[in-house]
Order: structure tokens, then sequence, then C-alpha cells
């Protein structure tokens, strides 16, 4: 592990040849995760540290999803980078082309589905395991992997589902800029929904983030519709 200076990221290993960095802020959600998801007891402290680090390995497997189709797809090797809010993939060459964007951005949440139904194929085959460990650790398993990648899906930009909105409504039928604005309305009106069903079941980890997803979406709205504007080069 070593500090760049440059971002204060903090490289922790490399995987299938992507390097994996994490901010500080990876380490504050990990453990709010512990907080979130411990229920009464050692054995309920328990769970949320199996929780906790089954997030851990869930968000690198839909990064490494996203990392593995840009290099497949051949637009270079990616970082990944762990943050507060989960994880994001990063690579120098832009994917031009509308089915290689809708590709990489399906990736990830693929690569999570894929991983959250191997757990649900376990369950099937094994039923109920007696030793709490294992069944603590199949449960945050197949939750977190299918729940993060349903998350991602939702048609809210620059989540992965926003993102194929955006490519499947940047066409021939209408400019790049009213894709963008239809995008982002599509985006507004899930985003509110998410966040109202957050306020009403609890869910004070999606009411953070759509609350910033909305408002920047709310920005990025009024760039675009505003009589000076020009910036549309998505
Ligand atoms: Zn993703």
């Amino acid at each position: 592990m070593f500090v760049s200076r440059q971002s204060k990221k903090y490289r922790i290993f490399r995987l299938f040849g992507f390097p994996v960095y994490s901010d500080i802020s990876f380490f504050i959600l990990l453990l709010v995760f512990v907080y979130l998801s411990s229920g009464s007891g050692p054995q309920g402290t328990i769970y949320g540290v199996i929780f906790s680090l089954v997030a851990l390995f869930g968000i690198i497997i839909h990064e490494l999803g996203h990392a593995l189709a840009v290099r497949k797809l051949g637009y270079g090797e990616s970082t990944i980078l762990l943050h507060g809010l989960g994880g994001v993939t990063q690579w120098r060459k832009a994917p031009k082309r509308k089915r290689d964007q809708i590709i990489i951005a399906l990736a990830g949440p693929g690569a999570g589905i894929s991983v959250g139904l191997i757990g649900c194929l376990v369950y099937l085959i094994t039923g109920p395991q007696n030793d709490f460990l294992l069944n603590s650790l199949l449960s945050a398993w197949i939750w977190v992997n299918l729940g993060w990648s349903f998350f991602n899906l939702m048609p809210i930009w620059p989540m992965d589902g926003g993102k194929v909105v955006r490519a499947a409504l940047v066409g021939p039928r209408r400019s790049a800029k009213e894709g963008v604005i239809l995008s982002l309305r599509v985006s507004i009106v899930t985003g509110g929904l998410l966040l109202c069903a957050g306020l009403y079941f609890h869910m004070l980890f999606v009411v953070i983030i759509m609350a910033m997803l909305l408002y920047s979406n709310y920005q990025e709205l009024q760039r675009l519709k505003g009589p000076k504007s020009s910036f549309y080069g998505y």
C-alpha cells in the first residue's frame, strides 16, 4: 500500500492487472455498513462485520466487471477507485459506439448479479446453514451482490442504469443535447421516487445518495436548459 501524493488515494492491491485505489471515505463507508447492518449482541456485530466485508468484495466485483468490459472492447486499462459512495472505474479512451457504452455500463451489475446468483444456487443446493458464520456469509453475499446490482441499474445519472438510458436516448431522432436533457428528466423523477422510498423505509444510505444525485442532476439540467449554454458534449 502506498500513498499517492497527488490525490490522497491509497493503492491497496492489483486485481487482474488493474490497480485498486481507495480513499479514506471508503473506510468510513465500511464502518457505516457495520453500524447499519449490525444486529443486537455479539452475533449481531459479527453479522455487521461480515456484511461490511462482503460489501467490500461486492463493490470490487462490480467495478471489475466494468474494467474487464473496457479492456475486452479495446478501450485500454482501467484503475478502480473505492470511495465513500461505492466505487468508480476510470479509463482514458471514451467509448464512441452506443453499443459499447451500454455493454460497459451493464458489465458492473452483470458481474454482481452473476456472483449473487451463484450464492442463490449454493443456498438452493445446501439449504439453510446450521453454522451462524456460514449462514451470515451466504445471506449477506446474496443480498449485497443482487441489491447493489439492481440499485445501480436504476435509470439515474451517473449510475449504470442512467448511463444506459442516456446512451439509448441520444440517437438519430434527437440531438445529443435533447437526449441528455430527457435522460436527466428520467433521472430526476426516478431519483425523487427512490428518495421518498428511502425516507419511508428509513434507508439512510439511499436517502444520502439520492439527495446528492438529485442535486447534481438538477444543476446539470439547469445548465443545459440555460440560454447561454453550449455544454452538451456527451
Ligand atoms: Zn457501475
